[in-house]
């Protein structure tokens, strides 16, 4: 037998790691640095590497206990029901949760293009179609009412990405609240705040709860994740902010025990530590200024951990500077052949990522405007 057709589906292109490129280069791994994959530069928060230390020997049991504490500390924090809170293993399994509880069979799901692969990977997943809509280069990615709705044709779910990966644009709440009022009371509208953190901005818990002059809503859901400003992309924890009217939805939809007792222990750990999140905000902003001024190329705006940088061929780009030991993000399986996203590093791996991509481009002698390349003799 086979399995069903899957010929809609396609693999999760993740950004490479130092183990696999050294491999393949016949390299030390100590050779590369990492800014692929918007990992925190940092490492995890101390306290919850410490947690996860002390939670071996209790690897046995069940995460019980510590998944009611960890939902009951994410609700606390922003003042919902712990049954509003749906943990889940990273963001991605809380857009599945989501898409196992909103989707029919058929329904169809609007995301942005570019955007997160994984939204369209979960819709098909659950049997749903995939629209899009557009984020406009020429207009810097801006993300508003009248960009998403122009794609809009009473799709059951809508997908907002704020910051938007790989871009860094955000949309106000505003914007969000008039999407979700003119769209169809049927259709809920996720706004996805894995990079929240790293943004001056209001979280769209807003809109849910009804704050910040906003009526309550029962049509927004927020996703949210411990892998990138917390640093704990590895252990896989997110969850979903939903209304409170879907009170009893998370336990018809989720996988039994949904988040893994190691990692419940480590977010209980990191979501204590401000330090840490603070210290890896104020990297990420330093980081992404750098690049801004120093990049000899355009460099859009982000409210992110990333910059999007407009380098003309970005699959010879990103791998003339993985060879230079530098391994970005080509941004060709987000649709953007013309750009590469560098992640906000430490201040040296920061000045080491300008200084290489500028070798590169000069070398290469890529014209960003021309959407090509030039590959001067010998
Ligand atoms: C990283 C990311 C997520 C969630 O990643 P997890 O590691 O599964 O938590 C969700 N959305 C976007 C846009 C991301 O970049």
């Amino acid at each position: 037998m086979q399995p069903r057709d899957l010929s809609d589906h396609v693999a999760y292109e993740a950004g490479r790691g130092i183990e696999e490129v050294a491999r393949e280069l016949g390299r030390e791994p100590s050779e590369f640095v990492k800014l692929a994959s918007n990992e925190n530069p940092h490492g995890p928060s101390p306290a919850a590497a410490v947690a996860i230390r002390e939670t071996a020997s209790s690897a046995s049991s069940y995460p019980k206990a510590a998944h009611a504490d960890l939902t009951a500390a994410i609700a606390e924090r922003w003042d919902v029901t712990d049954e509003q809170v749906w943990l889940a293993n990273g963001g991605d399994g809380a857009i599945d949760y989501l898409s196992r509880a909103v989707l029919e069979p058929g329904d169809s799901t609007l995301v942005p293009s570019p955007g997160f692969a994984y939204y369209g990977m979960s819709a098909r997943f659950h049997h749903g179609e995939v629209r899009e809509y557009a984020l406009e280069k020429d207009d810097d990615f801006e993300q508003s009412a009248e960009t998403v709705l122009e794609g809009y044709d009473g799709d059951r779910v809508v997908y907002l990405t704020s910051p938007h990966n790989p871009s860094g644009s955000t949309i106000p709440l505003e914007e969000i609240a008039e999407i979700a009022e003119r769209t169809d009371e049927e259709t809920l509208v996720v706004v996805d705040e894995a990079y929240g953190e790293f943004a001056d901005r209001e979280s769209a818990v807003a809109l849910i709860e009804g704050r910040d002059g906003f009526d309550a809503r029962d049509d927004v859901a927020v996703l949210r994740t411990f892998s990138k400003a917390y640093g704990l992309a590895g252990v896989r924890l997110g969850y979903a902010v939903v209304p409170d009217e879907w009170a009893d939805a998370y336990a018809r939809v989720n996988t039994p025990f949904a988040a893994s007792e190691l990692a419940c222990r480590a977010g209980l750990a990191a979501i204590d530590d401000d330090e840490h999140v603070q210290r890896t905000v104020e990297t990420a902003r330093e980081s992404r200024e750098y690049m801004r001024d120093n990049l000899e190329t355009h460099v859009w705006e982000s409210e992110g951990n990333f910059v999007l940088v407009d380098v003309g061929d970005a699959e010879r780009v990103a791998e003339e500077a993985q060879e230079r030991g530098v391994i970005v993000r080509d941004c060709t399986s987000f649709g953007l052949p013309g750009c590469i996203r560098i992640t906000c590093g430490t201040e040296d791996e920061t000045e080491r990522a300008v200084e290489t991509v500028n070798e590169v481009l000069a070398d290469l002698d890529v014209d960003p405007d021309r959407n090509d390349t030039e590959v001067p003799d010998a």
